[in-house]
């Protein structure tokens, strides 16, 4: 049986803008101008887990954060799991808590 999907959300006032998020995860975190990230909206891919959970891990304030996904990114997720994860189309903002 496969794992329930996850998210990666940020808590924004505990996030110091140091950036290692995005290295670790750079297909699913970007840096804004001011060096805070940008999560993707939605549901984690399934083949990205392992390294979610290692920026999660690195993330030096422990405003990194994976949860569960809601039901409708889970959906989102299972359909664009087969494909390779893209550059986020504009700056979707901060993830929702
Ligand atoms: S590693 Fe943590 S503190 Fe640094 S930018 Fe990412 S979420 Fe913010």
């Amino acid at each position: 049986m496969a794992a329930d999907p996850q998210q990666l959300t940020v808590d924004m006032i505990a996030c110091a803008g140091h950036g290692i998020c995005a290295e670790l995860l750079p297909e699913w975190i970007q840096l804004d101008d001011w060096g805070f990230p940008i999560i993707r909206p939605g549901a984690l891919p399934p083949q990205l887990r392992a390294q979610a959970k290692w920026a999660v891990s690195n993330c030096p304030t422990l405003a990194l954060k994976l949860r569960k996904a809601a039901r409708e990114e889970s959906r989102v997720a299972r359909a664009a799991s087969p494909a390779a994860p893209r550059a986020p189309a504009g700056l979707p903002g901060r993830s929702p808590r």
